[in-house]
């Protein structure tokens, strides 16, 4: 079933944290001036709006971007995901938010190529009207995971790409079994593309439930492989969200540390009572 969609939950402290790594590990990519190419297997709309009957329905924004945004924190990767979602709304309006793909073609550059991926066609359409006209840009309505394997590794012309990232970002709709679905599809990735960086967002629930999540994660056939996670209460009830995580693979130099004084700032601006964060190795980098 396909009854997820992204626009309920367009700015909340999941996408915050996501978003704060994409786009630190975009900017990771483009110290060197040799092209990148990115892959965001499970893309969305491109471009929200907060002030829409989605949005407004669950209202998790206003404990994310916009709880954020009134806290003006200082800490610097912090400061460039604001400056990031100011553009958005510079160009869209108050209350746009972007989504991954639109943060990629923001952080990218003009030699960089862009795959973005979206299964459930009226999401794809509306993605493919919000970024038409980037000529970096190729929009697939097809399943992201297939297309990791159809597009790694990556080629343009006769271009290829020893640099860039894969972005896997799906709705857990299968709840635990699509843990397993991700880890096969980065074993897949890795093996084809053994280069790239690797990024998959997952939800927590309770985080005792992912130990064997984790130790799978710690199997894949990466150079390293980094876990972050930020709580924004304490993990004991089943029935919520209580925080969300990012498994890295091949992450950039010194990843750990400046994302460690990321996710603490992203706790003391997001985080009720008993909030924590978590920056594991679970393969540290040779
Ligand atoms: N990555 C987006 C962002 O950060 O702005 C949000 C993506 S949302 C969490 C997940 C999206 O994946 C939904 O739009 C859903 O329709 C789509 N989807 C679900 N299954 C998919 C599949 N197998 N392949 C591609 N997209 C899929």
């Amino acid at each position: 079933a396909m009854n997820y969609r992204h626009a309920f939950h367009a700015g909340n402290h999941a996408d915050v944290l996501k978003h704060v790594v994409l786009l630190a590990l975009c900017d990771a990519l483009t110290r060197k001036p040799s092209p990148c190419f990115a892959l965001d297997t499970h893309a969305g709309r491109g471009l929200y709006r907060l002030d829409g009957e989605a949005a407004q329905t669950t209202g998790e924004a206003r404990d994310g971007i916009s709880r954020l945004l009134a806290e003006s924190p200082r800490q610097p990767l912090l400061r460039r995901y604001l400056a990031a979602v100011q553009a958005c709304r510079a160009r869209h309006g108050d209350s746009a938010y972007p989504g991954s793909p639109w943060l990629l073609g923001y952080a990218l550059r003009a030699q960089d190529r862009i795959a973005v991926c979206e299964l459930h066609p009226e999401e794809a359409h509306v993605l493919r009207s919000q970024l038409a006209g980037d000529p970096r840009l190729t929009v697939h309505e097809r399943d992201g995971y297939q297309a990791l394997k159809a597009l790694l590794p990556p080629r343009h012309g006769a271009t290829r790409f020893g640099r860039g990232l894969v972005l896997i970002d799906p709705p857990y709709e299968a709840q635990l079994a699509e843990f397993d679905i991700a880890l096969a599809a980065l074993h897949d990735g890795l093996i084809r593309w053994p280069q790239g960086m690797f990024a998959l967002w997952y939800p927590i629930k309770q985080g005792r439930t992912l130990q064997p999540f984790r130790r799978a994660a710690a199997r894949l056939p990466a150079k390293s492989a980094l876990l972050l996670e930020l709580l924004v209460r304490p993990d004991d009830s089943p029935l919520r969200m209580n925080g969300s995580g990012m498994l890295l693979l091949n992450p950039p130099w010194q990843f750990d540390s400046a994302m460690g004084s990321a996710l603490e700032a992203l706790r003391d601006a997001l985080g009720e009572a008993g909030a924590s964060t978590r920056v594991d190795w679970l393969r540290a980098p040779p």
